[in-house]
């Protein structure tokens, strides 16, 4: 198990699932319902958030994902319209929404920026960031929609597309999963995504093994 990452997992946990379930409240519907779009849609409704796409100029483009400017308990997000990996722009929302919800501004800084290049970032952003990514992850798809969807025989391609996630973003969220809510070791886990994304194992049926031995 990666130890940091399972600590900001700890850390973070309980504010993102909080948001979870306000949001699934808010529009009447189960977790496992639960889209990214949502969570856009509550934070523009209730926090009046505005979204925009940005046309970015030769270098901007490839320089930053998205950035978010906190202000008076709402926000701005403003993420790289060039870009043609939808599911990486639904992720880069979810990453600055949650600069929001785990109360990152709260130090009294206002300004988070995504950037491509992550090594540069100063030491100082760097766990604020990797929060943001942990839950962006979470939101993205929460325990309860991947339970739903693996059980339902999903590939890993169905998933990609029902999450509306990159197959980047949906391997670490799956490998995350699998350690954090049924023990997998880090290298078993990466393991076992590796073989579901080339459809070699039935996912399903592993984690249904892995319920019997739980119980057992
Ligand atoms: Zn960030």
């Amino acid at each position: 198990m990666n130890n940091k990452i399972e600590h900001i997992y700890e850390k973070i946990s309980i504010k993102v699932h909080e948001f979870m379930y306000t949001v699934a409240e808010y529009f009447n519907l189960p977790l496992e319902s639960l889209r990214h779009f949502h969570y856009q849609q509550y934070c523009i409704e209730v926090y009046d958030f505005e979204i925009h796409k940005l046309s970015m100029g030769r270098i901007s483009q490839k320089k930053f994902w998205a950035n978010i400017t906190i202000v008076d308990n709402s926000a701005i997000i403003c993420y790289n319209g060039n870009s043609t990996n939808i599911g990486r722009i639904n992720y880069s929302i979810a990453h600055e929404i949650n600069h929001f919800i785990l109360g990152h501004y709260l130090d009294g800084t206002q300004f988070f920026a995504e950037l491509v290049d992550k090594s540069s970032y100063t030491q100082q952003d760097i766990p604020k960031e990797l929060e943001a990514n942990i839950g962006a992850s979470l939101l993205m798809a929460n325990d309860d929609a991947l339970e739903y969807h693996i059980n339902l025989s999903m590939n890993f391609k169905s998933l990609c597309h029902e999450f509306q996630m990159s197959y980047a973003a949906l391997r670490m969220r799956l490998v995350n999963f699998l350690t954090f809510n049924y023990g997998f070791s880090s290298l078993q886990a990466w393991h076992t995504v590796k073989n579901f994304e080339v459809d070699n194992i039935d996912l399903k049926k592993i984690l249904s093994n892995c319920h019997l031995n739980m119980y057992a």
